[in-house]
């Protein structure tokens, strides 16, 4: 499971994070996304005031955040962290 996990959040930031992947290459990446159906989604957290950001699936805590009831939380600053889902 950890590794399934693991490969899909490389490739979701491959994805996220390149502007240069070509539409195949992306298709591709969305193929193997599909292939390995997660636990759950992928949400991209960030906080907005120290900028920190991780990938997370939802029950995931990392980095400064941790997760509650009403979402993510930068305990950093204190202060609710925006979740975006990671769709293709
Ligand atoms: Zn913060």
């Amino acid at each position: 499971m950890l590794e399934i996990r693991q490969a899909v959040r490389t490739t979701a930031g491959q994805v996220l994070c390149s502007d240069e992947l070509s539409k195949d290459e992306t298709e591709a990446a969305a193929g193997t996304l599909c292939a390995n159906p997660a636990p759950g989604n992928l949400h991209v957290v960030r906080c907005g005031s120290c900028r920190d950001t991780r990938t997370l699936f939802r029950d995931e805590n990392d980095g400064p955040f941790r997760l509650t009831a009403l979402g993510w939380r930068c305990e950093t600053c204190s202060t609710a962290a925006a979740s975006q889902e990671v769709r293709f």
